[in-house]
């Protein structure tokens, strides 16, 4: 038997005891968690620089905070989302009471990119534990001292027939998705998602696929420039680039064009300095490989600004590419680094149609005073979720749901919806048995017929 077939037959044992689904072992497993990263907040740090070269500050905001604020939302409602509740009963079925039980799928398996390796291996978990599931974790292979932390911080506190982090690459994955798991919570990119979902479809196992895809921002004429220029070059470049609610691309209104440029050139020097390679805490990109991918992008369109790159240190400038149409190749998928193309308008449905022409983004961020505009592009255009003069900040509200449509993936979590994601939804007609309607059985019905 391999280590993966057994860990699966392990889990589902301990699954099927009954006890992760008991409430206060839940809390108490998302305490450890809690308290398992608090413990190893150094040692995260350390790997996320040593794969990324993440700020403390950085990794710190994007990493760990985020997850102490979902484990302590979760906490705090566990209560009230896991009880059975008593739902309406239709006038048909009268003389009975519906009910609705919340149940964990079994033994969850969950991989994660390397973005975020440490953020988006553990909040899926966070969900995956309150629903009161067993979880196998399948870190990126790709940030390797990432994974290891993970891999050492679970199995400080949890038993494996419990919790589990499996390390590997693209064999390990696959080895993983031939096997008979409850439900996969897959983050990474659209191609993969599909073979993910191939895999689940053997064994009908559910899914949930947070991918990517290009996520436009669009600066209209009467936005706050100064704030919008502020607010993107933060959204865009944080990570260098690599996240999957980036603004992907920009698409500023003629009129305003040169003032916003020379208000978002500025924000970038301001927040990463006049010479960012050289500054310590610009994150790298991940590996040659992908520098290589992003490189020739650079000479796209016109340089505003930014456009040096050192393959040896694997850092890219934060770029601002100017003259850009739909046919340069910087449009074609998801870019994922720190160039950011921009498409000029004169008219909001020159912007609409272009967006709409392309598979639905992840994100979409509108920047603009006008309220009815900004209801427009809500209403006319499909994404997973976004911001209104804004970038990334609602990927972390615990009272919206996180996920894509469409290209962009299929199902969302965090908050409530962690804990709605990885439960079924059980529902239960109890029925009296004090008397009985016999208008349904068909004796009478075709007694009543003949009368
Ligand atoms: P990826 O799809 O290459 O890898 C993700 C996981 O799949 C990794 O664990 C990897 O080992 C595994 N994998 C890779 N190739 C595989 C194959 N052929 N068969 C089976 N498994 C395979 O993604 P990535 O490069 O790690 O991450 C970047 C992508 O993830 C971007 O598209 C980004 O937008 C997306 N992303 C989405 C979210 C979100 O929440 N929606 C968050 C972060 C990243």
């Amino acid at each position: 038997m391999s280590n993966v077939t057994s860990t699966l037959s392990m889990q589902k044992a301990y699954f099927a005891t009954g006890a992760t689904k008991d409430i206060s072992f839940r809390k108490q497993a998302l305490t450890n968690v809690r308290k398992a990263i608090q413990k190893n907040e150094k040692k995260i740090i350390d790997a996320l620089h040593h794969d990324l070269n993440k700020s403390e500050a950085e990794a710190f905001s994007t990493e760990i905070g985020i997850l102490y604020s979902e484990i302590d939302f979760i906490l705090k409602h566990i209560d009230e989302w896991a009880k059975k509740k008593k739902v309406k009963t239709a006038v048909t079925h009268v003389g009975s009471s519906s009910y609705i039980y919340p149940q964990p799928y079994g033994v969850a398996l969950i991989i994660s990119p390397w973005n975020y390796p440490f953020q988006l291996a553990i909040a899926p978990l966070i969900g995956a534990i309150a629903a009161g599931n067993c979880a196998v974790i399948k870190p990126s292979e790709l940030t390797p001292e990432t994974s290891a932390t993970v891999k050492q911080l679970i199995s400080e506190t949890f038993d494996e027939d419990y919790i589990t982090v499996i390390e590997g690459a693209v064999e390990t994955n696959q080895a993983l998705l031939a096997e008979n798991f409850d439900y996969i919570f897959f983050t990474g990119s659209v191609p993969v998602g599909k073979i993910v979902m191939e895999a689940a479809a053997k064994h009908l196992t559910p899914v949930t696929l947070e991918l990517g895809g290009k996520s436009p921002a669009i600066v209209d004429k009467d936005a706050n420039l100064e704030l919008a220029a502020k607010r993107i070059a933060w959204g865009k470049f944080t990570n260098a680039g690599q996240t999957c609610v980036a603004p992907d691309y920009l698409y500023v209104h003629s009129d305003i064009k040169a003032s916003f440029l020379s208000a978002l050139k500025q924000e970038v020097q301001t927040m990463y300095g006049e010479h960012p390679i050289e500054n310590k805490d610009f994150v790298k990109i991940v590996n040659e490989k992908h520098f290589d991918r992003l490189s020739p992008f650079l000479s796209n369109g016109d340089t505003k600004s930014g456009g040096k790159l050192d393959r040896q240190l694997l850092k890219i400038e934060p770029t601002l590419l100017t003259n850009i149409s739909w046919n340069d190749p910087v449009m074609e998928g998801e870019i994922f680094g720190p160039i950011l193309p921009i498409l000029e308008y004169q008219d909001i449905e020159e912007v609409i149609t272009g967006i709409q022409n392309h598979p639905n983004p992840l994100a979409f961020y509108f920047f603009s005073e006008n309220d009815h505009l900004a209801e427009k592009m809500i209403e006319e255009l499909s994404f997973g979720g976004g911001c209104i003069n804004d970038t990334l900040y609602h990927l972390a509200s615990p009272y919206l749901p996180f996920g894509g449509v469409g290209n962009s993936g299929m199902g969302a979590y965090h908050g409530k919806d962690s804990f709605l994601t990885f439960s079924h939804q059980e529902s239960v007609l109890k029925q009296t048995t004090k008397f009985d309607i016999p208008i349904r059985y068909p004796h009478v019905k075709n007694a009543l017929k003949l009368m």
